[in-house]
């Protein structure tokens, strides 16, 4: 080796240790949000960056000097691995379908192989690495949050008063009629027994607000467990009557769920979310909009819960769990593809509007953030008819293909006379075969230049 040669390969090694090499970037929302199937798109898009023209806002690829990206095995083995090759096989398969969507916290690694700009490193150095873990999780753990503020009697206190709200009032009414008849016989000896049948039965009542579209729903790991599925650490449940809790019953309740703060919610934050760099939170914008006014309501509220996560100011309880260090925030509305791009600045705007408390608080907080809307998966495609008239392209569940007129988004808050006309989104359905790679997408360019652009320079 020249002496120039040694020089530049020594030199090399202190600015790869210099710049940053690794980010942990977080996909989050809540279940349907799109996780599985944006994670995916992601994937694609940049496994596939330079055999494509689907990413003029991505500047590293545009500028040419992406070498290329490619699968690398994670380091962390404690955690399962996102299923990619699974999600392709399922939507471009023999009856392509959209993948399974997350259960459970799963990541993947990527190391893009790029060429710097300019500066000393494009000077000294051919090509600069940078890893880049997605992680995916589940959005209702993050509603845990407020959990550990609050104690057992003040959370169920919280719960009753929300029991008693419409639906879920409807929806509890079977499950407060077994707490009230099993309350005559409790006892020490069959507490524990007595109490897990309770705690399966709330659990059965969340499910079915889920069924129905309600979203605020405690303690998160009781919707999706992950590994704690059939775990003592769930047999618990807020105590919803206005009597105080049977003497047998109270310190199993109690202990139960300090449990669940110290050894559930507490090591989410600690072991994973402490050491995410930049977060993705993924919204459903579309379907709240579908479902209506109650939902989308419960929707605002969830993100608002959900979102307590990021900003952490100084007095934060999360600044003091752990001192959490993402440093950028982007919600994106997703599914994008079910309307026409006429419409996508709208849903931008809706959903910022949406977010305005939060946004402010990131914004208090100098965590940069932005709103996107974007497909990960696009499934439909846009026509313009003689008369003038924008239609949608796609194929439904039966694998037909079907045309619907492209409807609308709102650009403001839904009135009351909005929410009685109601709004109806095309559900689209894959249609794509193991050539269509990458797969088509809406927007993925604009979010991994904001998510990325940075670190690529
Ligand atoms: P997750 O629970 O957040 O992982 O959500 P998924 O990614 O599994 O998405 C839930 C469902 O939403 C999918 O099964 C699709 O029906 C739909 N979906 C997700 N992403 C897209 C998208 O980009 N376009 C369309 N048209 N539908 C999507």
């Amino acid at each position: 080796m020249s002496r120039f040669q040694k020089f530049k390969h020594q030199t090399r090694d202190v600015i790869h240790r210099g710049f940053d090499r690794h980010i942990r970037l977080a996909v989050t929302g809540l279940s349907g949000a799109g996780k599985t199937a944006l994670i995916t798109g992601i994937l694609e898009q940049l496994l596939y960056a330079n055999e494509t023209q689907q990413l003029p806002y991505f500047n590293v690829r545009q500028q040419q000097r992406l070498n290329g990206c490619r699968l690398h095995t994670s380091s962390n083995w404690q955690v399962s691995r996102f299923d990619y090759e699974g999600a392709i096989d399922c939507l471009t398969g023999q009856a392509p379908k959209w993948p399974q969507s997350t259960r459970d916290v799963s990541e993947i690694r990527v190391e893009i192989k790029y060429q710097p700009r300019s500066g000393l490193a494009g000077r000294v150095m051919d090509t600069r690495r940078l890893t880049l873990d997605l992680i995916d999780y589940p959005g209702e753990w993050l509603l845990d949050l407020p959990l550990l503020q609050l104690s057992y009697d003040e959370w169920s206190r919280q719960q009753q008063r929300l029991l008693k709200a419409e639906l879920r009032d409807q929806l509890a009414s079977g499950w407060l009629d077994k707490v009230q008849t099993a309350v005559k016989v409790a006892s020490e000896e069959k507490a524990e027994q007595q109490l897990r049948e309770l705690a399966t039965d709330y659990r059965a009542f969340l499910r079915q607000c889920r069924e129905r579209k309600l979203l605020l729903l405690q303690p998160g790991r009781m919707v999706l467990p992950g590994e704690l599925e059939g775990a003592p650490a769930l047999e618990f449940f807020p105590w919803p009557l206005s009597e105080p809790m049977p003497e047998a019953w109270a310190k199993r309740l109690r202990e139960k769920y300090r449990y669940y703060q110290q050894n559930v919610i507490t090591p989410f934050y600690q072991k994973y979310f402490k050491h995410f760099n930049r977060q993705v939170v993924l919204v459903d914008v579309l379907q709240a909009l579908q479902n209506g006014e109650h939902h989308f309501a419960e929707l605002q509220l969830a993100i608002n819960e959900l979102m307590k996560s990021f900003s952490y100011g100084n007095n934060s309880l999360l600044k003091r769990l752990m001192s959490p260090v993402i440093d950028k925030v982007a919600l994106v509305a997703t599914k994008a593809d079910s309307i026409a791009p006429q419409n996508h600045q709208k849903l931008t705007q809706l959903l910022q509007l949406m977010t305005q408390k939060q946004r402010q608080e990131l914004q208090f907080d100098q965590i940069p953030h932005q709103v996107f809307s974007v497909a990960g998966i696009a499934t439909s495609q846009i026509r313009k008819l003689s008369d003038g008239t924008t239609v949608l392209d796609g194929i439904n569940e039966q694998r037909e293909l079907v045309r619907v007129g492209a409807p609308e988004v709102p650009n403001a808050m839904p009135t009351e006379a909005d929410w009685r006309q109601g709004y109806v989104y095309p559900q689209f359905y894959p249609g794509f075969t193991a050539q269509d790679s990458p797969l088509p997408h809406i927007r993925l360019d604009q979010l991994l230049e904001y998510v990325l652009g940075d670190k690529l320079k």
